[in-house]
């Protein structure tokens, strides 16, 4: 593989710093990409919000329509290849309008699942035949995709599948056996990548049609939420599916899984930053409205506090997010492919695949924490379906648990980054660096990027410490793997943020609110890198040895508390007055 510049190098954030006019920020969009933005939100305020309640009671054949009517706007299309139908636009394109398709969960979910994980597999993995026949309908809406991977007995663990394929005896179809469990879309799809393992063994992709002889359905699960949107389980009887219809070549199921997962995840991600964001404007409004003791609500301390905190995890996923975005999009136009499958896949779906994580996890507990706050601060009537937070906080719930559990998750950021530096692509220090802590007097900003620092280099270290000490038995501590993994996405997070205030104030923005909203994000930062190090540390080393790797870690994240009251109520205040997230930072 061809050496990548090491900003776009999965993980290599951790081992650089970043220029920040490398990095793009949802400043940089362009007039094509809010326009397309904008006619997404035109569509969820006038055609899908107007029919909340018969959405969320599966009103017969009208979230089918609805999900048609986005196809006609072409935001089915985006990530389709323009020579099959598509827009050929890259993720930046299809982040905003994941954020506002997924203002409504459910409805979010219907639309992501067809255009992510449904549609993806023939995309990247289809041959020339399968992408003519498929990709041009699914495009419009047409057809509706549905990806299928989860099995009754097998969810985090996929690859132990029961579904089994097996070849005819003319050689001219596959049979398929098996039930997949909690299928997205299954009530409304045409078309079904599913995935099972060829003579028991071979994991195997297929492009299932709903018509095909031995395909049924189960019927609708009865869900916490997500209500609009479709689940049910997909039936295999002695399914048959022509030979042609297999994606990617036997026995390549579990890369195409995988990696269509690492999509799947940021997507999910990115949609996320959506709810939370409008989660934050419902949250003001009511604030600013609601009267106790003779104020508005807005005007506590305690709401101030919340306001605030809502403002700087939205502004850290959504800075993140359109980072990671871009990175991708950059990795695929360099058209380099990893010859796994046949076809060979693009490299842009593999490389970021630690970042497309850290977006699935931080965005989902964004969103729940958000909604939850959000539901906090309507009060008794937060708990009522009178108002938003209770169907949003029953929508949120879901995003920790698909596309792998936010633990599944966790394992995987810091095993990935263990099985790069394997591979020798990933360098992982031995022993610290010089580090000299910025002084007291330098500006809050250089505060922020100097404990950045210290704080990659101690993840590092950690990796190294725990890895040392439990060798090949690492990945079994996973207290410890998650620990780590929990300070790489603080990281990333933080360093997003901060470079997006940086990007902002060398375009001569004034950035006080984006400063502000640093600020506040890393001095919390500071004290769970400190105990996510201290669990590893002392999980790894004793005695003296612990005392002074505490005392090195001390010195890496060196960080003078700010008055954290004053920067929160500067930021709920603007809120106020601007009424919504995007504004709060001059979107
Ligand atoms: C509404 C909905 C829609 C869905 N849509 C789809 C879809 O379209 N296609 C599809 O294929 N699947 C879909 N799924 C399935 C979903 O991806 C799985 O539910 C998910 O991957 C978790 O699997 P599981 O439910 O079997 O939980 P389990 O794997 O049994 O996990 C249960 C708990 O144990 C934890 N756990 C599991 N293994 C480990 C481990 N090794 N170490 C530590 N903790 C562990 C998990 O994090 C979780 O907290 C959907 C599910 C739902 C509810």
């Amino acid at each position: 593989m061809k050496p990548l510049p090491s900003h776009l190098t999965g993980g290599h954030f951790l081992l650089t710093e970043t220029d920040p006019s490398l990095v793009f920020t949802p400043e940089d969009l362009s007039t094509e990409e809010r326009q397309i933005m904008d006619s997404a939100e035109k569509f969820m305020d006038k055609e899908v919000f107007t029919r909340l309640e018969a959405l969320e009671h599966q009103e017969p054949g009208l979230a089918v329509k609805l999900f048609k009517q986005i196809g006609e706007l072409g935001l089915h299309a985006l990530e389709v290849p323009e020579e099959y139908g598509g827009l050929g636009l890259g993720k930046i394109a299809s982040t905003g309008v994941a954020q506002q398709l997924s203002r409504l969960g459910g409805f979010g979910v219907t639309c992501g699942a067809h255009t992510g994980i449904g549609s993806m597999p023939t995309t990247y993995f289809g041959t020339a035949a399968q992408k003519q026949k498929y990709l041009p309908r699914l495009a419009t809406g047409e057809l509706m995709a549905a990806y299928c991977l989860s099995e009754t007995g097998s969810g985090s663990d996929a690859l132990g599948m029961k579904t089994k394929a097996t070849l005819s005896a003319d050689g001219k179809h596959y049979l398929l056996n098996g039930t997949k469990m909690w299928i997205t879309n299954a009530g409304w799809a045409d078309v079904f990548t599913v995935f099972a393992k060829v003579d028991g063994e071979h994991v195997t992709a297929f492009l299932v049609e709903r018509t095909f002889p031995g395909v049924s359905f189960g019927k609708e699960e009865h869900k916490l939420g997500i209500k609009t949107s479709s689940t049910r389980r997909v039936i295999l009887e002695n399914a048959e599916v022509p030979v042609e219809n297999v994606i990617g070549g036997v026995g390549k199921g579990a890369y195409i899984a995988f990696n269509i997962l690492n999509f799947g995840r940021y997507s999910l991600g990115a949609g996320a930053v959506g709810g939370s964001a409008d989660m934050l404007r419902t949250a003001t409004k009511y604030a600013m409205e609601r009267h106790q003791f003779g104020r508005p609500l807005a005007s506590f301390g305690l709401i101030q506090q919340k306001l605030g905190d809502m403002a700087a995890r939205i502004f850290a996923v959504d800075s993140a997010a359109y980072r990671t975005a871009a990175n991708i999009d950059a990795v695929m136009a360099t058209g380099e492919t990893m010859d796994l499958t046949n076809p060979p896949f693009p490299r842009g779906m593999e490389e970021m695949a630690v970042e497309c994580s850290i977006i699935k996890v931080t965005c989902s507990e964004a969103l729940y924490y958000v909604t939850d706050e959000a539901l906090q601060i309507h009060g008794g009537y937060g708990f009522t379906e009178e108002f938003t937070p209770a169907r949003a906080s029953r929508d949120a719930r879901i995003n920790r648990i698909f596309e792998g559990t936010n633990e599944i998750n966790r394992l995987f950021i810091t095993s990935t980054l263990l099985r790069r530096a394997q591979k020798g692509r990933f360098p992982i220090p031995t022993a610290p660096e010089k580090f000299v802590p910025a002084a007291t007097d330098a500006e809050p900003l250089q505060k922020v990027e100097s404990v950045l620092r210290g704080a990659k280099q101690l993840s590092l270290l950690l990796t190294g410490i725990a890895v040392k000490k439990f060798g090949d038995k690492f990945a079994e501590q996973q207290e410890v793997v998650a620990a780590i993994s929990d300070m790489v996405m603080e990281i990333y997070l933080d360093e997003s943020a901060l470079l997006r205030t940086r990007k902002a104030l060398s375009k001569g923005r004034s950035a006080g609110t984006m400063t502000d909203l640093t600020l506040a994000l890393m001095n919390d930062s500071v004290s769970r890198l400190e105990q996510r190090a201290a669990t590893v540390l002392a999980a790894c080393t004793d005695g003296e040895e612990l005392q002074r790797s505490l005392e090195l870690s001390r010195r890496l994240l060196t960080w003078t508390p700010l008055n954290l009251i004053e920067v929160r109520r500067r930021i709920a205040a603007r809120l106020c007055d601007v009424g919504n997230y995007p504004a709060l930072v001059g979107g």
